[in-house]
């Protein structure tokens, strides 16, 4: 294939032309009256929870998520954590309890240092890094529960040194939230859940309400209305990223197991039938293999239907000629999740340029990194990882310059500076400098 033709088989669909599943198109039918596009339906709510907060906020969590809760009863209560906290098994709390440490051991290395340098005359330069003071973590909660994305969202919040931080998680029928999701927030440090999901939590979050901070940064994986709720109130706060279905891309020679490499496509293909599975092997033998292994695996899993609806529509076996021109095409398509199982797959690492998270060896399968290695599991997809980062410590701080020189070197500099001042046209800024220099 050409480079174009190989570019067309990795394009990923945009955020706009995903379309809605014949359920979604009829829960939209059921609460708006009519046929609306998925960003018809997140401009509505957004515009809604902006005008009239808590109101529209309980209305939608009502009307979509079947929840009747109060401004009262929106945050979940010190009797609703201690009741969860009664619920658990003490196993999953100690594995929680592991899997943050890990994160937070991984991602205190990232924490940036203020630093400061010393010019000419002894002038003075530095950069503070400032982390954020309010941030909102959306926990996806539509389908399943995500203690795991409660971790990865909050406890690189903590480290960073972010004061409050507010959890939003839609909540089930009867207004509650999962156990395991409620001990994960108060171990990893969150400071308020609130009972909200999809675009209406986005928005409370940006906007803030009566009951709900508003916040300075939302971060965390979600749904299509999440995402185009993030990418609505971008502006009115910031965001992390826009994160799409799941993927997974593995290069592979022929010293790959098979049944490795074949469960591990799998892992991806089962999360959502938009997720996306590629192989790229030098191997044509391990092609047919893996072929032939996917078929015995997929015949076990529980959610077969919806890894079959992934690979139909996804699904690539690609032969390359050599690993170097795998890794090219790997490069292409900019995988969230990247896992190289190769004789020497460190040899390969200098060459990858675009990928979210990179899974060395036969030992680091892609649930490794999503649950308890400390790297962080929230990462771009969709062909983003060209130029979105994982979600990291920097993602909730800034960066503020320091400026502080000394009359010697401001004088030594003050010509320059005039000069440009006058092409700008602006006679005040060349003002500020000449007065002092006389
Ligand atoms: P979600 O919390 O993202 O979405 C549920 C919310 O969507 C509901 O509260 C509801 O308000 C809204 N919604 C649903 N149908 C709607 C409709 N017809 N109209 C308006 N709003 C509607 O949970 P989900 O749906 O289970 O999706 C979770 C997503 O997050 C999945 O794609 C999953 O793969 C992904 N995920 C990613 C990571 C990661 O780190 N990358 C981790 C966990 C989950």
């Amino acid at each position: 294939l050409t480079p174009q033709e190989m570019a067309a088989l990795f394009r990923k669909p945009a955020f706009d032309e995903v379309e809605l599943s014949e359920n979604v198109r009829w829960r939209v039918r059921e609460v708006f009256g009519r046929d609306m596009t998925a960003g018809e339906v997140v401009a509505r709510i957004v515009d809604d929870v902006r005008r009239e907060g808590d109101d529209a906020l309980l209305r939608y969590t009502r009307a979509i998520d079947g929840a009747e809760l109060s401004p009262a009863t929106l945050a979940v209560s010190e009797a609703e954590f201690a009741a969860a906290a009664g619920m658990v098994e003490n196993a999953a709390v100690a594995a929680i309890r592991r899997a943050i440490a890990n994160v937070r051991r991984f991602h205190a290395e990232q924490l940036p240092k203020s630093w400061f340098t010393e010019r000419e005359q002894g002038a003075i330069l530095g950069q503070k890094c400032i982390p954020l003071d309010r941030v909102g973590i959306y926990v996806p909660g539509g389908t399943a529960a995500y203690p795991s994305s409660v971790i990865m969202n909050a406890v690189p919040a903590v480290v960073a040194g972010v004061k409050e931080i507010i959890m939003t998680v839609p909540p089930a029928r009867d207004g509650r939230i999962n156990p395991y999701v409620l001990v994960a927030a108060r171990e990893a440090g969150v400071t308020h859940v609130f009972k909200a999901g999809g675009a209406q939590a986005v928005a409370a979050l940006a906007f803030g309400t009566a009951t709900v901070p508003k916040v300075d940064k939302i971060v965390g994986p979600g749904n299509l209305f999440v995402t185009l709720a993030k990418k609505a109130v971008y502006g009115h706060c910031d965001i992390d990223m826009l994160a799409g279905p799941s993927e997974i891309l593995i290069i592979a020679d022929s010293t790959a197991d098979p049944r490795y490499v074949a469960a591990d496509l799998l892992s991806q293909a089962e999360h959502d039938p938009l997720a996306s599975s590629i192989l790229i092997t030098d191997s044509e033998e391990l092609a047919r293999q893996v072929t032939a292994e996917i078929e015995v695996q997929l015949a076990a899993l529980p959610r077969r239907e919806i890894a079959v609806a992934a690979l139909e529509r996804t699904g690539l076996i690609v032969i390359a000629r050599d690993l170097r021109e795998a890794v090219e095409l790997a490069n292409m398509s900019a995988p969230e999740h990247l896992e190289i199982i190769t004789a020497d797959p460190f040899s390969l690492l200098p060459y990858v340029r675009h990928a979210g998270a990179v899974f060395l060896g036969p030992y680091s399968p892609e649930p490794l990194g999503d649950y308890l290695a400390g790297p962080n599991h929230v990462l771009p997809t969709g062909g983003t990882a060209r130029f979105y980062s994982v979600l990291n410590v920097e993602t909730f701080m800034k960066k503020t310059s320091i400026i502080a020189y000394t009359k010697a070197a401001l004088a030594a500099v003050s010509d320059d500076i005039i000069r440009l001042a006058t092409v700008e046209g602006l006679e005040a800024h060349a003002n500020a400098v000449r007065l002092r220099k006389e």
